[in-house]
């Protein structure tokens, strides 16, 4: 029988020793890799571990573009879970209604149909059964890139390393490179009105690749010529991040499905949605169970939709995003360049998603490290371990840049030395 949580003894309860016994050996490696540091509480673009370093957050995989905890949409969820956190589901609840509400009104035009859920993930297995839904059983996405790992989704993220222990996956998925519109047109030749497309406006766990100009319209003109679906993967991308409210806006390209997260969560709430045209919603709309889940669009998760939404808006974080994020990747090259030439390949991005690309996934950790040294966190990429990337808050302050700043210059001149 298990001890009671009182009776337990007090290092039981220490928080790695609870990952070792609970959530994986390989959590509780990862967490001492970093000094085992445990995270107490964060705010705007600060987190604080429980022996009371603070430490600015550049990390989280996205998430905090509002920063974490908005007081706003913290605000608005605390009073939607004290007034109505869930909802039957057989009533009208007005919070869903509301967040999509906001959603759309940021959304590329046409986009005017929501279907909310939690991750990533789930958004893209909305995405790939309104494309089945629609006759388009073929799926085509581009190596490398990511969109996340249930079965479904993990049969669009292409990388062996991820899918091959779990395979077989879904049929008829065909992976070109991303880029390379020869090559996608290629794969469309065959099977006219058969597929559906599913690309990242940039690639983000892949390192932040770039795309060659004009290629998202080049894609979607490929599409519209093979009457294949596009759906744009903005789970990363969206909301301002690039310093647009989204890629797709910036390629001038209007998909048949968008998917949304992260910036999404306000730093609060995990949630994610699929934005669709009403033709392509159109068999959700016909039977309201053809694609449901118990969480789906879950009044708390709306609340923090909609005051997130208001946030972006209110605060003009998309044009900051820009702003700052153009200053940050100017600076950063030229510390690249000054300090440590030969350990950095390339500094790349748009708005306040930057990769920099180190010579291999060795120096990279080391860069993660040397960074945590200097209190900031930055995340590693799933897909490209050569490339850390940068995702500070659309909400950082002069101060916090020159901090990030800084804490580069001086991580990349002591890796200049060691690496010598
Ligand atoms: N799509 C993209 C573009 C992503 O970057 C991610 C997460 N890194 C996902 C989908 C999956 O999201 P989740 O981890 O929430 O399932």
């Amino acid at each position: 029988m298990n001890a009671g949580l009182s009776d337990s003894r007090p290092s039981e309860n220490e928080p790695i020793d609870l990952h070792r016994k609970h959530l994986g050996r390989g959590r509780s490696q990862l967490a001492a890799l970093f000094g085992g540091l445990v995270e107490d509480s964060a705010s705007g673009a600060r987190v604080t571990t429980t022996d009371g370093q603070e430490f600015l957050n550049c990390g989280g995989y996205g998430v905090f573009f509002t920063g974490a905890g908005h007081p706003r949409v913290v605000e608005a969820v605390q009073r939607q879970a004290e007034r109505q956190a869930l909802s039957t589901r057989l009533f009208l609840d007005p919070a869903v209604g509301l967040a999509a509400q906001a959603l759309t009104s940021v959304a590329p035009a046409g986009l005017d149909r929501v279907h909310f859920s939690g991750s990533g993930a789930e958004a893209t297995e909305t995405a790939v059964k309104l494309a089945r839904a629609h006759g388009r059983r073929r799926l085509i996405s581009m190596e490398n890139g990511y969109h996340g790992k249930t079965v479904g989704a993990l049969s669009l993220t292409a990388r062996s390393f991820y899918q091959d222990p779990f395979r077989p996956l879904l049929p008829d998925v065909t992976h070109v490179p991303f880029g390379e519109v020869a090559a996608l047109a290629e794969a469309l030749r065959t099977g006219e009105g058969e597929a559906c497309v599913v690309v990242e406006p940039v690639q983000s766990e892949a390192g932040v690749i770039m795309p060659p100009p004009g290629y998202l319209a080049e894609v979607a003109a490929l599409c519209r010529e093979h009457r294949a679906l596009l759906v744009v993967d903005e789970v990363m991308t969206g909301l301002g991040r690039l310093g647009a409210w989204w890629g797709s806006e910036l390629a001038g390209v209007r998909p048949d499905m968008l998917l949304v997260g992260k910036a999404l969560s306000g730093g609060v709430m995990p949630v994610s949605a699929v934005l669709a045209t009403p033709e392509m919603f159109e068999p959700f709309d016909t039977d309201p169970f053809l694609h449901t889940s118990t969480y789906s669009g879950a009044p708390i998760a709306m609340a923090a939709v909609r005051a997130t939404v208001e946030v972006i808006r209110d605060e003009e974080l998309v044009d900051r995003a820009a702003v700052t994020g153009a200053r940050l990747l100017d600076a950063l090259r030229a510390i690249a360049a000054e300090r440590a030439p030969r350990l950095v390949r390339e500094v790349r991005g748009a708005g306040l998603l930057i990769g920099v690309e180190l010579d291999n996934a060795a120096m990279a950790g080391e860069l993660l490290l040397e960074m945590v040294d200097r209190h900031v966190v930055v995340n590693h990429s799933l897909n490209a371990h050569p490339v850390v990337r940068l995702t500070p808050p659309a909400t950082l302050t002069p101060a916090e840049e020159a901090e990030l700043l800084t804490a580069f210059d001086d991580s990349l001149t002591a890796m200049a030395k060691n690496f010598s």
